[in-house]
């Protein structure tokens, strides 16, 4: 079973068993005006939130600045629109690395 990147969805997963999420057509208006682009996701939110992280990769990461986007998304060929206003928010990322104190230092700094 290998794991690798769907060619048609995009999503790395065990190929063998995959199954591509639903389709769907997304937009943002101030980006992109009237042109669609297909998005794979489980439902519209998602496809939305999808979106958005492509327009915030794309860019400056403006959305790690507390903005908002207004994202369009309809199912393929479909007339019902749906908005959702997206914004985005950074992990934390913690490390810890042990630091090696010999006794001899332990004890003096106790
Ligand atoms: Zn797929």
């Amino acid at each position: 079973m290998s794991y690798e990147r769907c060619k048609i969805c995009g999503k790395y997963d065990f190929i063998d068993r995959h199954k591509c999420s639903p389709k769907w057509e997304a937009t943002i208006p101030e980006y992109y005006g009237d042109e669609w682009v297909e998005v794979y996701a489980f439902d519209e939110e998602s496809a939305a939130e999808n979106m958005a992280e492509r327009y915030n990769s794309n860019g400056d990461y403006s959305l790690m600045n507390g903005n908002e986007i207004t994202v369009l998304v309809k199912k393929p060929g479909g007339e019902e629109v749906k908005t959702f206003i997206c914004s985005a928010e950074p992990d934390i990322i913690y490390h810890a690395t042990e630091q090696k104190v010999s006794k001899e230092n332990a004890k003096n700094n106790m």
